[in-house]
């Protein structure tokens, strides 16, 4: 095992921290040598109503926030009522949390042939699979490309070497192809979203690469892969020129339409404006660890958590609800991202959990209630968590000299704010320990 001066410096760093130095050393090394390893997911939006299939693509470029944010949005924010969407929305997910086009190359020239020692192996060969499935009549693989296409040179940003605001074809015409007139349906959505763009300059166009007559990059797409299986494909391009979330009010108004073309029946629950996916967009982030043993809720979390009781000697495991939502060991911390966006960075305390503890009873502004570990209870005024014999109680922020913090009147003037989870200084943890174990944590939340 090779040691870098980098991983050095950083053991010497924990060996600072912790006692159990040798089995830490052991350990940190084992992480920073791996590769960061998380795994896209494929998503089945079914509609009750039986339908035709549209297979859907985000990230399979990572520095592409455009695609992979519109993607998500069809797994958290869509209902399909008709037919079928398969959505992977973080193909390339490695490559997304860390902002890279490809950590191992361009995935997208890689479904021609593929090593089986390339880190993309499964995920290219996944996709391909998907394609070839019976079942899936239309395949859109979303990207965002630098500037905005043009069929002839105007200037620097606009000529035919750019890729935003177009929508991608192989080939004008597909036989034995369910859709198989690739150029028309690609125009047709085109005028339909183009009456949506008042100004000019962002309007679609049908850009045809004309692959089989010797395009030698394109023949190693995706979209190519598929007219080589029969499968109708499109590839939907928004500029670079536009911050995400009207890059997604391009890319969703294009789906929408390509859904509409299919009879696809669905309701989202936003309104598709610009506006209001700024709103959306990176919200609502939830994020559960170690089987609830912590539960977070990510809105205005803090950029630094400190002590943050990480399972010793364990792969972390963690859940969301999102799917562009990750945790993930980098340079002795945890890093915690949206898509390529950084939330919030966990900075380790590692130690043996506990899976003992269920409940809790905590007293909230004079009720009493039995509170789950890994539930927030929410307080206008004060707290209280009963003594819960064979456990220590540790309410982070407070000050006290009280071994265990329990049967202890909390209110939000004896918390240190500081020690607040999130930047509203509203939400605090309180944590369960078993001698030297983490039980988890309950979070109170001051509201009102
Ligand atoms: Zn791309």
């Amino acid at each position: 095992m090779k040691l870098t001066h980098s991983v050095y410096a950083m053991n010497l760093g924990i060996l600072r921290l912790f006692r159990t130095q040798i089995f830490l050393l052991l350990s940190f090394q084992i992480f920073s040598v791996h590769a960061l390893s998380l795994k896209h997911e494929v998503y089945h939006l079914k509609g009750a109503e039986a339908g035709k299939t549209i297979l859907v693509v985000g990230g399979i470029q990572g520095d592409e926030p455009g695609g992979f944010t519109a993607a998500s949005l069809l797994v958290t924010n869509y209902k399909i009522k008709k037919g079928n969407v398969l959505v992977i929305p973080n193909l390339n997910f490695n490559s997304i949390v860390e902002s890279s086009r490809g950590l191992y190359g361009d995935m997208n020239r890689k479904f021609n042939k593929i090593k089986l020692n390339d880190p993309d192996f499964s995920a290219v060969e996944e996709v391909k699979r998907l394609i070839r499935d019976d079942k899936v009549d239309l395949i859109l693989n979303l990207h965002d490309g630098s500037g905005f296409y043009r069929e002839k040179h105007v200037d620097r940003n606009k000529n035919p070497n750019r890729w935003g605001q177009c929508i991608v074809i192989d080939q004008s015409y597909l036989d034995n192809s369910i859709f198989p007139d690739l150029e028309k349906i690609g125009t047709a959505v085109a005028e339909s979203v183009n009456k949506k763009i008042t100004n000019k300059e962002h309007q679609y166009r049908v850009r045809n690469t004309r692959t089989r007559a010797g395009n030698q990059e394109m023949q190693k797409t995706l979209t190519y892969y598929a007219v080589n299986q029969s499968k109708s494909a499109f590839g939907l391009e928004v500029s670079k020129s536009f911050p995400t979330h009207e890059r997604v009010f391009f890319h969703l108004s294009l789906v929408e339409e390509f859904f509409q073309h299919a009879d696809i029946k669905f309701e989202r629950d936003f309104k598709l404006n610009s506006t209001s996916l700024a709103g959306i967009i990176g919200k609502n982030l939830d994020l559960t660890l170690y089987q609830r043993h912590i539960a977070l809720d990510l809105d205005n979390v803090r950029r630094d958590i400190r002590y943050f009781p990480i399972k010793r000697d364990r792969e972390l495991e963690f859940k969301s609800t999102n799917p562009l939502l990750a945790v993930f060991e980098k340079n002795g911390h945890y890093k915690v991202k949206y898509g390529n966006r950084n939330v919030s960075r966990l900075h380790p305390q590692f130690m043996e959990y506990d899976d003992s503890l269920t409940h809790v009873n905590f007293t909230a502004d004079g009720s009493v209630v039995p509170v789950k570990i890994g539930d927030t209870v929410e307080v206008k005024k004060d707290f209280l968590v009963h003594k819960q014999d064979g456990y220590r109680v540790n309410v982070i922020g407070l000050v006290s000299n009280k071994k265990s913090e329990d049967e202890l009147t909390v209110n939000r003037k004896s918390l240190i704010r500081r020690f607040s989870l999130d930047m509203k200084k509203q939400v605090y943890r309180v944590e369960f320990y078993k001698e030297k174990k983490f039980s988890g944590m309950i979070l109170v939340k001051f509201v009102g």
